[in-house]
């Protein structure tokens, strides 16, 4: 694959998530039936939130970016330093977010949590807004390391959840990591421990990576589960379980053996509430459209589920797949934040997908660190 190629999916991935997120976000509580309602027959066919046109996104992309800029920092600091704690260094990145929350934040280190001196994206003002944050990512951030000692972790459970919210900022591990499954599973669990809530993150990031990587979605999906089945320890039969009803729906739709419209088949696999759902239903929506970013993108929202989780991870799945010219471009241009979304795509592109295992330059390092601190 060649360089504009890998750019287009990295800036086809975080845009289109984003974008998915943003046109999901004014209709994320409401039903099928309402949205038709009021939008029309095929529900709404871009930004509704604001009477000028433009769009927003939410929590979703917010933790994303979070992230992003925790596996760059994380990068930095091995380099730099020679010795990094990808927990440490994402719960420290997610510990910011809290802070843009207006949350009042926890750490025994202080500073690395404050603006002052602290990168770039913490300063970003769009981002001290609450967009309808998920609840248990705040309580699980919430919780005080000096009191309850440990983070959440594949080992140490802190709850049960397995809302989406571990696997809707997970996908950028793609980029980063030779190894997805098992770098999203330990992001997810820093504030989600039931295994559905983090098991299906690994799913998410790896099915990501194998997109980026050239392989269809089918195939990527395929992949990721036999790579699960033959090489990890972990029981995620439950999962591929409602993978392998999502594919089935997405033939049947596809050759027409089903008499069911999309939004009826993306309501027989859940409502996107919980982590499998919002995968399987993904899944469905990315196989129905995987020529037709667009079309794919509003049939993620229009459902009477989480519209801007299944819209935000929709539209990173075909983004990374279909690449970034296939995005509508008034859909990128009337985005609220989206010059944010564009520093942060080359920052992953320049200083980081290429240069990975080239940082052998410490003055180069040196200047990176300032955007990035290693901490
Ligand atoms: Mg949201």
């Amino acid at each position: 694959m060649n360089d504009e190629n890998r750019n287009s999916k990295i800036r086809g991935c975080i845009f289109g998530g984003a974008i998915g997120d943003a046109l999901g976000a004014p209709i994320e509580f409401a039903s099928y039936e309402s949205i038709v309602q009021k939008y029309g027959k095929d529900g709404i066919d871009g930004y509704v939130e604001h009477s000028n046109g433009f769009g927003e996104f939410t929590d979703d992309t917010q933790l994303t970016l979070f992230t992003i800029e925790g596996l760059i920092r994380f990068i930095i600091r091995g380099r730099c330093k020679g010795i990094s704690s990808l927990e440490l260094v994402m719960y420290h990145a997610y510990q910011r977010w809290m802070y843009t929350q207006g949350e009042i934040v926890k750490s025994i280190y202080y500073e690395k949590i404050s603006p002052k001196n602290n990168g770039w994206l913490i300063n970003e003002p769009l981002l001290h807004k609450r967009r309808a944050p998920g609840l248990t990512c705040l309580a699980s951030l919430r919780r005080d390391v000096r009191i309850d000692r440990e983070l959440g972790s594949l080992d140490y459970k802190i709850n049960d959840s397995k809302g989406t919210g571990g696997i809707m900022r997970v996908a950028p591990v793609a980029f980063f990591s030779p190894n997805p499954f098992s770098t999203a599973i330990q992001i997810a669990a820093l504030t989600h421990t039931h295994p559905l809530g983090y098991l299906t993150a690994g799913f998410f990031a790896e099915i990501i990576w194998n997109c980026f990587e050239g392989d269809t979605i089918i195939d990527s999906v395929m992949k990721t589960i036999s790579l699960v089945r033959n090489e990890s320890n972990f029981d995620c039969e439950e999962i591929i379980e409602i993978l392998q009803e999502a594919i089935q729906l997405a033939k049947e739709y596809k050759d027409g053996s089903i008499s069911l419209t999309v939004q009826e088949c993306i309501e027989q696999l859940g409502g996107g509430w919980v982590a499998e759902e919002a995968l399987a239903i993904t899944v469905f929506v990315s196989l129905v459209y995987e020529n037709n970013f667009e079309n794919g993108v509003l049939a993620a929202v229009n459902h009477s589920g989480d519209s801007d989780t299944t819209g935000s991870m929709v539209g990173q799945l075909l983004g990374v797949w279909l690449g970034i010219k296939t995005i509508p471009q008034k859909w990128i241009d009337n985005l609220i934040g989206s010059t944010i979304i564009e520093s942060i795509s080359k920052d992953i592109i320049e200083k980081t997908y290429y240069r990975f295992n080239s940082y052998n330059n410490p003055r180069e390092l040196d200047s990176y660190w300032e955007r990035y601190p290693g901490w």
